[in-house]
């Protein structure tokens, strides 16, 4: 059996959601050319992606026919160094919302002032749909499919949404036979086994909690007690909120994922979530809301509750001009990349709601990779000690360049790590010139 596996309605409905991520990623880029002086021909170059490759990807299941996945990588660029950017598994990914995410990769970097450029991957999957064998072999022939692109001068993917360590490891493996010998650099979020870092896992979560704690300090208010509610318990939403509950004794009221949510205005406790949500594949907390624990919460729900902090950590565009005015959070930090939308940027500044955005709150995720890299290059490891240190030294930094941006120009922190992260990138233009 030959067949092509995808779902036109969720493919068309998600086209127009990619199409208003890259609208929005270009808007704010436009934005902060204009104000920087940025020449035409510069502008050009920031709003178009370097490289693109499409790849349809032909998988043999289990049940021994054949399916065709789309997948993408895109480099947005190469101006600062090796392009570096995660692969996402989901149906509703596509070009324009790879090309998006692209984009913030090459302006986080900048932000957090490392030397690495911006790349994303994405296959149109729904890995839970398919076996572990299968998604093994999608990943092998997608990375088999991508390889001219990659390599650890050139371009270094790593975990996003609903891929994880094994995804991985099974690139580095299918890489490493390929080119006849191991090449660790030429992925980071591996497993410790194979080079991966101490300290990684964590590491975008912990990035998060240490912009919370870094705002809450400039708005003068103590990290213990205040309430959080986080969208999305993956990778980013789940690590920071066990941060933030066990080491600056916040309390989170509410969290969900694609499945559901619990809200308990006492605190959610943690250890019986992750419990619960380990023994229900693919990590779910559908059903975990049984009035005891908690009551259960919509994600429309989540966004607009009363709280100190919220943590949009799951997809873009969740927070637009359609609720962007019920918001009641006094500051929101981005886990996710792209939660907000242009429009909703500004109802948000006009009710005096501070956004830690994506290109610094989730950086701590590109850090620790960044390290990862650097350690596999050298051959020589960090403990887990020297990787936060060390991470909690650049966040900081991005942190005070960006706050101190944004009051000197009068602006919210979006548009200073905007500016910061364009001038960053046009600046390296200017000075490499054009080949030939
Ligand atoms: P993940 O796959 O581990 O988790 C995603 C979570 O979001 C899951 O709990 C899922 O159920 C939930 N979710 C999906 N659709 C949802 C919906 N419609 N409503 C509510 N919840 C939904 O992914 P992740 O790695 O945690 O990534 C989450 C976000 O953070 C993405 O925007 C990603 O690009 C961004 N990010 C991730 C990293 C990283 O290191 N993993 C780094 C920077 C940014």
């Amino acid at each position: 059996m030959l067949f092509m596996k995808e779902s036109v309605e969720a493919s068309l409905a998600s086209h127009t959601q990619g199409s208003h991520m890259l609208d929005t990623t270009l808007s704010r880029m436009d934005q902060a050319c204009d104000q920087l002086r940025v020449t035409e021909g510069v502008r050009a170059i920031l709003r178009s992606c370097e490289r693109e490759l499409t790849v349809s990807i032909p998988v043999r299941l289990d049940d021994g026919g054949i399916a065709v996945y789309k997948g993408y990588r895109v480099q947005h660029s190469s101006v600062r160094g090796p392009c570096k950017g995660g692969i996402r598994f989901h149906p509703g990914t596509n070009i324009q919302e790879v090309r998006a995410l692209a984009m913030l990769m090459t302006l986080k970097c900048a932000v957090v002032n490392i030397p690495l450029g911006g790349a994303k991957g994405g296959v149109e999957v729904d890995p839970s749909q398919i076996t572990l064998a299968e998604q093994e072999r999608l990943t092998r022939r997608y990375a088999a499919m991508i390889m001219p692109l990659l390599g650890g001068k050139r371009d270094i993917p790593a975990p996003d949404v609903n891929t994880n360590e094994q995804t991985m490891a099974w690139l580095m493996d299918t890489i490493s036979m390929l080119q006849g010998h191991g090449v660790p650099e030429i992925v980071t979020g591996k497993p410790i086994a194979l080079g991966g870092s101490q300290g990684r896992i964590e590491a975008t979560g912990r990035g998060v909690v240490i912009t919370t704690i870094e705002l809450l300090k400039k708005l003068q208010i103590s990290p213990e007690g205040v309430t959080v509610a986080i969208q999305g318990y993956g990778n980013v939403g789940r690590h920071a909120a066990q941060i933030l509950q066990r080491e600056y004794g916040a309390r989170i009221i509410a969290v969900s994922d694609v499945s559901g949510g619990i809200y308990n205005a006492h605190g959610i406790d943690l250890l019986d979530l992750n419990d619960y949500v380990d023994a229900h594949r693919p990590g779910l907390l559908a059903g975990y809301a049984d009035g005891k624990r908690g009551d259960e919460i919509s994600n429309d729900e989540l966004l607009t509750l009363d709280v100190d902090v919220l943590i949009p950590a799951a997809l873009e565009e969740q927070i637009t001009e359609g609720n962007a005015d019920l918001i009641q959070a006094k500051m929101i930090v981005e886990g996710a990349n792209g939660p907000t939308n242009f429009e909703a940027d500004r109802i948000l500044e006009y009710n005096n709601v501070h956004v830690a955005p994506d290109i610094l709150a989730n950086a701590g995720g590109v850090i620790v990779s960044y390290f990862e890299w650097v350690q596999d290059l050298q051959a020589y490891f960090w403990d887990v000690a020297e990787v936060r240190t060390r991470l909690g030294k650049l966040m900081c930094k991005a942190f005070d360049d960006v706050w101190t941006l944004a009051y000197e120009r009068k602006t919210s922190m979006r548009e200073a790590a905007f500016l910061l992260g364009t001038e960053r990138v046009a600046e390296a233009i200017v000075v490499r010139g054009l080949f030939p």
